[in-house]
């Protein structure tokens, strides 16, 4: 079946779904965007996804043509019309077609586009093995310039992170914030375990609220009985806890064993690493809004 993509109201067929050149999402990487993901036909956690997107659009002063019941139906609609029961959702708002200037006020109505498709999952023996990360020159942005909380489509601070990573030939890179806190890495929030207790960087730090970050920590106090702070650590913690893992929607829960060059603990993906990773599963196969 051919893939329909929804653009400004229309789901129209994926060769005609097209963006102007003067579309400022494109020059300028002004816009909004979600990466949500859908499990055995019920759409995760999309209010929570829906209310990121909708406070992004805010921060940066554009008016998203739709209400949020509007979007939630574009979103169930869009899966309707592709059949798809698993997969990841690309929601995506730009500021529209404007001239070549910067000004926003030249645009002409923001652009509303919804790709569903299927999800490459990453290699399961990275969540049996974990992962091996670097921490990169590369500094998140500073919330005084672009708050990280904001999920725009200026990915690039993220991007030159990814470079230097695969620079290095590893799948992932480590961002301090400016004063050398651990901020997140470029697609996932990070957590480490020390003495039994989870620990993830604060929002001042400056991170994405990760929707998988939350869900995490909610399990990790109800299910599994854990003290769960948000604290600002810095590269020793990480060199030195006895567990680490990233959180995000299209990785889900992953364990982290080396960074730098040492070894997490002994290596292998942690006790409290493993029951999060089921407890998530577990989850994402129960709840969320049906399509
Ligand atoms: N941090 C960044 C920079 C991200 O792009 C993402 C993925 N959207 C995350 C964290 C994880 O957020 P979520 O769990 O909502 O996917």
């Amino acid at each position: 079946m051919a893939q329909k993509i929804y653009l400004n109201g229309k789901l129209v067929p994926r060769e005609d779904a097209r963006i102007s050149v003067f579309d400022h999402g494109l020059l300028y990487g002004d816009g909004v965007f979600e990466g949500i993901r859908v499990y055995n036909g019920r759409v995760f956690r999309l209010s929570q996804h829906l209310d990121r997107l909708y406070d992004s659009a805010r921060a940066i002063a554009l008016k998203i043509p739709l209400t949020k019941k509007e979007m939630e139906e574009a979103v169930i609609q869009t899966l309707r019309a592709n059949s798809l029961k698993n997969g990841y959702i690309r929601l995506v708002v730009t500021r529209g077609e404007g001239d070549l200037g910067l000004d926003p006020r030249n645009c002409g109505k923001p652009a509303v586009f919804i790709i569903a498709d299927k999800i490459e999952l990453y290699p399961a023996e990275w969540y049996k093995k974990g992962l091996e990360l670097v921490i990169v020159a590369t500094k998140r942005n500073i919330p005084e310039a672009i708050d990280p909380g904001i999920k725009s489509l200026n990915y690039l601070n993220n991007i030159l992170a990814k470079i230097e990573a695969s620079l290095q030939n590893m799948p992932e890179a480590v961002m301090l914030n400016k004063e050398g806190y651990v901020a997140e890495c470029t697609g996932d929030n990070i957590f480490i375990v020390e003495e039994n207790v989870l620990v993830t960087p604060p929002f001042y730090v400056g991170i994405l609220a990760g929707i998988t970050r939350q869900a995490v920590m909610e399990l990790a106090r109800e299910k599994l009985g854990l003290l769960v702070r948000e604290e600002a650590f810095t590269r020793l913690h990480l060199y030195n806890a006895d567990e680490c893992f990233l959180t995000g929607t299209a990785a889900e829960v992953i364990p982290v064993v080396k960074i730098d060059g040492r070894k997490i603990a002994e290596g292998k993906p942690g006790k409290i690493t493993t029951r999060l990773i089921k407890e998530f599963r577990d989850l994402t196969r129960k709840e969320g809004t049906k399509i």
